[in-house]
């Protein structure tokens, strides 16, 4: 019986798709019926019985499409478990190393991406710069990086069937003129140069449905990416919540009093981002002699002690909890996440969000909700990029 880890075939290879804008196409074996064990087998390993319970076949049929799923390299039996134990019936698998998904996220300077087997496993990541302050042309940056990923000799030829991104929010669409402004485009036309759905996701979205790995007893918590902009990915009883046009999350244009009316790129006045953002963050701490210009300052002043640093990293914290206290009240959440550099200098920004969140929200809420932050939102993004990538190739 073929194995996982014996299954070997060569496929067309994604540099030559991408060069070529080559679409692949399904083998004929691997249609309809094909998607639906591969829905099946998703979640867990399962017999022939099981999957006859889950797909409505006859034992029959399923060992029959079994077969021809193994044959192509698409499914295999699973190994038994660490402890070395058998089964009493065999059980079947997607072959992770089947395929590759392509799982990307832009940050305003740098876009990552990796090559993900099919259980959502990273194969080779890759960062390339990006500058979104200017135009700049972003489709050639992202094919160049798929050339190079697929480059790699890991990935082994292996056939690529689908891809998602995570980049700035829609909001941001509207504010700048800068290549992200194309990202409607992109979404079209990314699946038509490649011949492979393609989904384009805001960034916080991905990053939030990747958390599910690190939190998967956590059926509701809001993930913050506090960055140039601020933005957030809301999970509700296990859902994203995307709203109108994909705006819901976008906390960082939430008026808070503290911002004191100030204008801000979106169109309003006062939002918290105007006071929360590393660029705030910076200017707060700069001075004519000494001026404060990069992140990295701002993490060497605080190792050193400077108080000044610390107060303001926590007050920053205290405005992003001020403007989370009415989303936390209408949803509830068990944990808040928070990610971005700012957040990794000490527990000064999440004390100060989960001071201000403790102290003004339900005491039901407060008694309960976690204050948590996660080393690497990017990791996160392209974990749920890859999930989304997935999930386009089983047909959403
Ligand atoms: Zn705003």
């Amino acid at each position: 019986m073929q194995k996982c880890v014996k299954t070997e075939h060569h496929y067309v290879s994604i540099d030559i798709m991408v060069r070529m804008t080559y679409r692949w196409d399904m083998p004929q074996s691997i249609g309809k019926n094909a998607i639906e064990v591969f829905r099946a087998l998703r979640s867990a390993p399962k017999s022939r019985l099981e999957l006859a319970s889950a797909t409505g076949w006859s034992r029959n049929t399923v060992a029959k499409r079994l077969d021809e799923l193994m044959a192509e390299g698409w499914v295999c039996e699973s190994e038994p478990d660490s402890a070395g134990r058998g089964r009493p019936y065999a059980q079947y698998q997607m072959n992770p190393k089947a395929a590759v998904v392509y799982a990307a996220v832009f940050g305003w300077h740098q876009l990552t991406g990796a090559l993900c087997r099919l259980d959502g496993t990273p194969l080779v990541t890759d960062e390339s710069p990006v500058n979104l302050d200017e135009t700049q042309d972003v489709l050639p940056v992202l094919l160049a990086q798929l050339e190079r990923l697929s480059a790699n000799p890991l990935v082994d030829g292996s056939r690529i069937v689908a891809g998602a991104l995570g980049g700035p929010s829609s909001v941001a669409n509207r504010i700048t003129t800068g290549a992200w402004a194309q990202s409607p485009q992109l979404a079209l036309e990314l699946p038509a140069r490649l011949g492979i759905p393609f989904q384009v996701e805001n960034d916080a979205n991905a990053m939030a449905l990747g958390l599910r790995r690190t939190y998967p007893h956590v059926d509701s918590y809001i993930f913050v990416k506090v960055a140039t902009g601020i933005g957030a990915g809301i999970v509700a009883g296990g859902r994203i919540l995307r709203g109108v046009d994909g705006l819901a999350g976008e906390v960082g244009h939430i008026p808070i009093p503290r911002a004191n009316s100030q204008p801000c790129g979106c169109g309003n006045r006062g939002c918290v981002s105007l006071v929360t953002n590393s660029q705030a963050l910076m200017r707060r701490l700069s001075t004519p002699e000494a001026p404060v210009n990069n992140l990295e300052q701002v993490r060497r002043l605080v190792l050193s002690g400077d108080g000044n640093a610390a107060m303001a990293l926590r007050e920053a914290g205290q405005a992003l909890g001020e403007a989370l206290v009415g989303v936390i009240t209408a949803v509830a959440p068990e944990l808040i996440i928070l990610g971005g550099r700012m957040t990794q200098f000490g527990d000064h920004f999440s004390t100060g969000v989960r001071e201000v969140i403790t102290t003004m929200t339900l005491p039901a809420i407060s008694s309960r909700i976690r204050v948590d932050t996660v080393p690497d939102h990017h990791a996160a993004g392209i974990q749920g990029a890859a999930d989304l990538a997935v999930d386009q190739f089983l047909g959403g």
